[in-house]
């Protein structure tokens, strides 16, 4: 089963493959959701497609706006460059780009978006016959529902979400951020409205507002708890599914890579017959978070999905820096977040096993001049006294 990384720019994708990526999903500059990530310029997507291959690693482009008239312009042009520059599929879920991709581009498979909602085996029958190579299928469906979906489209690769944030609507058909900020969701610029605090207000009393909940939280009434299906990947696995995918474009790289891993290991348990363990379980508690749920995978009875109390994130674990060049007995780490001598601060590695935490006592600027504690957007030089692994990543507990 293939783990599928977000890469919101070209530092992410490096992290997601070091961290045990077997594909990752991009953006470019146009046409795809998550305009608020850096996204990939036409260099990025030459040299992360090389450098995906060159990882044994496949490279999907998100091509999944709701495409308007004036869209279809600069379309052919920018998926032929994609079929030029060998990309391993690209993402789509305007019936109109799937043409057009078909017509200029026959090469580049098409994976079918979520926004596209593939809810039935009759939809993933439709885009199979279509010509697509794969669906990214509706994360409100039950795993009862994907396995039908399995027995009546073989051949069929199937996708799923399985970790990161839901949409309250139908992942994306939602007109919220289009009508408060002007900011269209299907054209990948959501602001995300569905996590602020609403009240009522009763007709004859502008200006008074009421809150929903019945004690003194707040109301989030739209806000979606994240998605978390660690605990159910045997049972992914043993449905068919072909490839699962992590959320989070948008995301630090610190969270796609510490995500990734946690999925490749599990992964990795399963097919050598062991359970996934807790320790890996527990490092999904280390980054920023909402509360967690399995959302649809039992079906709708037992849906859980919405947190009415608040739509902040769970943190206790701050990214603070990645290595950026291991020493003999030393690590050089580009700061994200302050750290001081005297904090206890944990460095994090593509194979959780190597892990360690380390007590600082001793920091250095980039001349090697002592220095009591970092600024960000700085580097420093860590004394170690030990050789580490490539790719460290460096947070603190809070
Ligand atoms: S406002 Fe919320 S529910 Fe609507 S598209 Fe954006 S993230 Fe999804």
């Amino acid at each position: 089963m293939e783990v599928l990384a977000p890469a919101g720019s070209l530092q992410k994708l490096r992290y997601a493959v070091a961290y045990g990526a077997d594909a990752v999903y991009a953006g470019g500059k146009l046409f795809g959701l998550r305009a608020g990530s850096s996204n990939l310029d036409e260099k990025d997507l030459r040299e992360a497609v090389n450098f995906c291959h060159q990882s044994g690693c496949k490279l999907f482009i998100t091509v999944n706006i709701m495409a308007h008239n004036r869209h279809y312009q600069a379309l052919p042009s920018y998926l032929q460059f994609l079929q030029e520059i060998g990309v391993d599929g690209v993402i789509v879920s305007d019936p109109g780009v799937f043409a057009t991709v078909q017509a200029v581009a026959p090469a580049i498979p098409i994976h079918i978006s979520t926004q596209a909602n593939v809810t039935s085996a009759a939809s993933a029958a439709f885009w199979q016959k279509m010509g697509a190579k794969r669906v990214i299928l509706a994360r409100e469906l039950s795993i009862g529902e994907i396995r039908e979906i399995r027995a009546a489209c073989p051949g069929l690769e199937l996708e799923m979400f399985v970790h990161g944030a839901m949409c309250m609507a139908y992942s994306g058909r939602c007109l919220l951020s289009s009508y408060l900020n002007h900011r269209s969701a299907n054209l990948g610029a959501c602001t995300q409205p569905c996590r602020w605090e609403y009240f009522v207000t009763e007709k004859s009393r502008p200006g008074q507002e009421f809150s929903l909940e019945e004690d003194d939280h707040g109301t989030y009434i739209f806000n979606s708890k994240d998605l978390c299906l660690y605990h159910r990947l045997a049972e992914i696995m043993a449905a068919g599914v072909d490839s699962i995918k992590i959320e989070g474009r948008m995301k630090s790289l610190y969270y796609v890579a510490n995500v990734t891993r946690v999925y490749r290991a599990a992964i990795h348990a399963l097919e050598n017959g062991k359970e996934p363990p807790q320790f890996l379980r527990d490092e999904l508690d280390k980054i920023s978070h909402r509360v967690y749920s399995e959302a649809f995978f039992d079906g709708f009875d037992s849906i859980d999905t919405q947190y009415h109390e608040t739509s902040k994130y769970i943190r206790d674990h701050q990214f603070i820096g990645e290595v950026i060049a291991e020493g003999n007995r030393s690590a050089t780490i580009a700061i994200r977040a302050k750290f001081s001598i005297g904090d206890t601060i944990e460095f994090i590695f593509p194979d959780p096993s190597q892990d360690f935490t380390w007590k600082v006592t001793r920091i250095q600027d980039d001349a090697e001049n002592d220095i009591d504690f970092t600024k960000p957007n700085t580097t420093c030089i860590l004394p170690l006294k030990k050789s580490i692994p490539l790719n460290g990543i460096v947070r603190k507990k809070l």
